[in-house]
């Protein structure tokens, strides 16, 4: 293996814009991958992904507060950053970005982002402000690194959805590239939030990737409604114990708007509370 060396750590944005305004410079494409770390190989996927087609790859990691509401996992979020900063190592990242709160919302932070449309329904309806946080920070980043490139995952569907809405809405200058879902062997989907559950909730995760398979079974053999579909996902999911649907959705993968008969491709998506968990999931269903 060759060495590897670690990532320029980065906290301030004066020092970030520096750094960049030297690389571009250098005439190198910037490609910005964001997180919030306690990085998996989902993160990592992204990276390789913004290696392969840029030539600089700048990672963030920040846990955003404004995303996160009152009573949510701000205060518990996984936090690993020296474990972060060697695997970013490890992909050859050349600059991480890892500011602190008072960096990113200064004094008197007055100016937030408010999508409409596709960040209204399902994780719209039950995180009221998420999306606006999201969507705050993610432009905030994006006007810090002023990237060529920046890389979601699919993981974060209908996210990745409202980030293509604000950056057609405010001709942000960027490309988006989102890429697929990592899961497990075993079919459940990477997240840096699978590290709160225990052997057993763990166990009974499986049944969101379950029910999004059976979905992709059903509409393969033909089945083309969507509240039969939706039924039969349900019955899968109920069957762990303590499960608890916050949605399950057939929806339109452009507008997110819910279907009722499939006859083009649609998108499958939960979220599921598994014990103290709140896990999301989704799979395109072809026909
Ligand atoms: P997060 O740190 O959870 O905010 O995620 C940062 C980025 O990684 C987002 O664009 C996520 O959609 C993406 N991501 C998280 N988990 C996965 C996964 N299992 N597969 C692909 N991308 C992922």
């Amino acid at each position: 293996m060759p060495p590897t060396s670690q990532p320029k750590l980065v906290t301030t944005v004066a020092e970030l814009r520096a750094a960049l305004d030297s690389v571009r410079r250098s005439g190198k494409t910037i490609g910005l991958v964001p997180t919030m770390g306690a990085l998996h190989e989902g993160h990592l996927s992204l990276v390789r992904k913004s290696k392969q087609e840029c030539g600089y790859t700048v990672v963030s990691i920040y846990v955003n507060p404004s995303q996160f509401a009152a009573g949510e996992d701000l205060d518990e979020y996984p936090r690993a950053l020296r474990a972060d900063l060697d695997a970013l190592a490890e992909c050859g990242v050349e600059l991480a970005f890892v500011p602190e709160n008072d960096e990113v919302y200064r004094p008197r932070h007055a100016t937030w982002v408010e999508v409409g449309g596709v960040a209204e329904p399902l994780e719209g309806q039950c995180r009221p402000g998420h999306f606006r946080g999201v969507a705050t920070i993610v432009l905030k980043l994006l006007n810090m690194v002023r990237p060529d490139a920046a890389y979601f995952g699919q993981k974060d569907y209908q996210q990745a959805l409202v980030i293509r809405q604000m950056v057609e809405d405010l001709d942000v200058p960027v490309e988006l590239r989102v890429c697929p879902t990592v899961r497990e062997p075993d079919g459940l989907a990477m997240s840096s939030r699978n590290a709160y559950l225990g052997a057993d909730a763990r166990q009974r995760s499986l049944v969101l990737f379950r029910s999004l398979e059976l979905a992709e079974r059903l509409v393969a053999d033909g089945q083309r409604d969507a509240q039969s579909i939706l039924d039969q996902m349900r019955q899968v999911i109920l069957a762990a114990d303590d499960a608890r649907i916050d949605y399950i959705a057939l929806a339109d993968p452009d507008t997110l708007e819910p279907v009722d008969e499939i006859n083009g491709p649609v998108v499958a998506l939960l979220a599921v509370h598994i014990e103290n968990t709140r896990l999301i999931d989704n799979l395109i269903l072809k026909l």
